[in-house]
């Protein structure tokens, strides 16, 4: 029987497989989103470069500094929900990558501050109660 934190793995594991599978990169999530602005590094960054660089990181690929930046710089404004064309949830996209990018699920820490996130599963758990419905979570699940 599986444990909670092997459950909770495997769930984050399944949503970054299912959002590689339906993310087509066209990048609207970053056109839509309010803090790249705000970011020099961001600047002049195109939507599908960064959301490449977002891709190869939940690949388990790296990432490139601009997709680091972007989840760095990211507030869960939700603005990028309704910009994507495919239905994918940018916003979890984004947690995701930021689950990814401090190393919690066991991969290299790779944000500036390089630090393991200590609340890693309760801010899974957190996070899950509070932008899904249960019919939601059901399709995320599936
Ligand atoms: S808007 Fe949706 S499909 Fe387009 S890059 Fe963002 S997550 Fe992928």
């Amino acid at each position: 029987m599986e444990s909670e934190t092997e459950q909770l793995i495997a769930y984050v594991e399944r949503n970054i497989e299912r959002t590689l599978a339906d993310c087509t990169t066209c990048g609207k999530c970053f056109d839509a989103c309010p803090m790249t602005e705000y970011s020099a590094a961001l600047n002049g960054k195109t939507g599908p470069e960064v959301v490449a660089g977002i891709r190869s990181l939940l690949a388990g690929d790296g990432g490139t500094p601009a997709a680091l930046e972007w989840t760095r710089v990211c507030t869960q404004s939700a603005r990028c929900i309704p910009a994507c064309p495919e239905n994918v949830n940018p916003m979890l996209m984004m947690r995701l990558s930021r689950i990814t990018a401090l190393g919690s699920t066991g991969g290299p820490a790779l944000l500036p501050d390089g630090k393991r996130d200590p609340n890693f599963f309760r801010r899974i758990n957190a996070f899950s109660a509070l932008q899904f419905s249960d019919a939601e979570l059901a399709a995320w699940q599936r």
